[in-house]
This record gives structure tokens, C-alpha cells and sequence, in this order.
């Protein structure tokens, strides 16, 4: 009995929206969309995070979800050593054809920061994969941690929903935080030349549920 209060999942500390604000999107393909921005009061971990209602948001009986993490290089610039741009761009064409929320997390580098992301690159280039590379720094594999997710989503009165990613740890977390992932939904891979080992590495590591074609 005691185990299964500990281990019953509950609603975070309530946050409320502090403003909402219509932006068009255009992304560097020529996508568009229109997406109802979201910031927040109340968030746990004291971060400006987003949360981008995209298409139907508010019709959606259970909102198409993806938690983006902020990558300054791939998402602003296109840097082929992630891929983390496409999956920005993929996402907010796939939650726009169905009503939901892109939740843009400021946790850059997995959590660490956009310095030492960079450090962990210069490793890597001595031949390090993107984890060992952490821990050579001293810093924590990945120190993303989903509360504020959940907050939002709290906040946004959308506590079921369909989660856009390959990550099993965000459905994990979100559960812990009150939040029913009701449904998984995978989310495009898109491999380079330069992101390959990269892309391998999550998959060897942290169980991500992507199939990567060798001669992709
Ligand atoms: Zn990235």
C-alpha cells in the first residue's frame, strides 16, 4: 500500500497563463502557421518556456503534444550535427494538421547549456559520443527534466494528451506529473552525414524507438 501512494503520480505546483499572443510562423522551407503563443507564471524551474497552440488547439478532444527542447544551434541556425530543426519544423506541421501544443522548453544542450554543449562538441570531434562527452565534462548525460512540461499542460487545462516523440523518458515524466500520455505518436528522423553517429547513439543509449536505415 505504501509503495503505491509513493509511486501515484500528482499534478506539479499550479502554474497560470500570463499572456497569449498570435504569432505567424514561417519556416525556412516556406512552411507557415499561425500559432497562439502561451508564457507562463508559476513555472518550477524559473525558465521563459513556451507553449505554441498550433491548428485546432482548443477542438482537439486530445491535443497533439510535442516538449521541443531548445537547440539555439539546429533549431535557429540548421547545424547538420543534430537534428533537432527538422524535428522542430516536422512537428509543427504534424500537430497543426490536428489541433495541439508545441511546448518549447529553454533547456538548451539536453539541459546543460549552450557552452558546454559546444565543449561536448569539440569532444566529440576527438571521438567521444555525445554522452561521453558529458560525462568527461563532469556534467549529467541529460539533465532535461519535464515538470514545467507538465505544468503547462496543466495550465492549459490539457492534462491527457498525444505525445509526438521517440523519447521514452518524457512520457515517463509527464506521468509522474499528473499528465495521461494517452497515445505515442514517433516523430520523422532525419539523418545526415554529419548526424548519423549522433542519431545512433540515442538509440543505443537512451532507447529511443527509432529505426535509423544504414544507408540513409
Ligand atoms: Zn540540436
Amino acid at each position: 500500500m505504501q509503495s503505491q501512494r509513493v509511486s501515484r503520480s500528482e499534478a506539479p505546483p499550479a502554474a497560470t497563463v500570463r499572456t497569449s499572443v498570435r504569432i505567424p510562423l514561417q519556416f525556412s522551407d516556406g512552411y507557415r502557421t499561425d500559432a497562439q503563443v502561451f508564457t507562463f507564471e508559476g513555472l518550477v524551474d524559473g525558465q521563459e518556456h513556451l507553449a505554441m497552440g498550433l491548428g485546432p488547439y482548443r477542438e482537439a478532444a486530445v491535443p497533439l503534444v510535442r516538449l521541443h527542447s531548445e537547440c539555439l544551434t539546429g533549431d535557429v541556425f540548421g547545424s547538420a550535427r543534430c537534428d533537432c530543426g527538422p524535428q522542430l519544423r516536422d512537428a509543427a506541421e504534424q500537430i497543426t494538421n490536428v489541433g495541439g501544443y508545441l511546448i518549447y522548453l529553454r533547456q538548451e544542450g539536453r539541459g546543460i547549456g549552450l557552452y558546454n554543449k559546444l565543449d561536448a562538441y569539440a569532444l566529440q570531434d576527438k571521438g567521444l559520443n555525445t554522452y561521453e562527452a558529458n560525462e568527461a565534462l563532469g556534467l549529467p548525460s541529460d539533465a532535461r527534466d519535464y515538470t514545467a512540461a507538465a505544468q503547462i499542460l496543466h495550465a492549459l487545462e490539457a492534462p491527457e494528451i498525444r505525445l509526438l516523440s521517440n523519447n521514452p523518458d518524457k512520457a515517463v515524466q509527464l506521468g509522474r506529473n499528473g499528465i495521461t500520455v494517452r497515445d505515442k505518436v514517433p516523430t520523422g528522423v532525419f539523418v545526415t552525414a554529419s548526424n548519423l553517429r549522433y542519431l545512433q547513439t540515442k538509440v543505443s543509449v537512451t532507447g529511443h524507438g527509432i529505426v535509423l536505415n544504414p544507408a540513409a
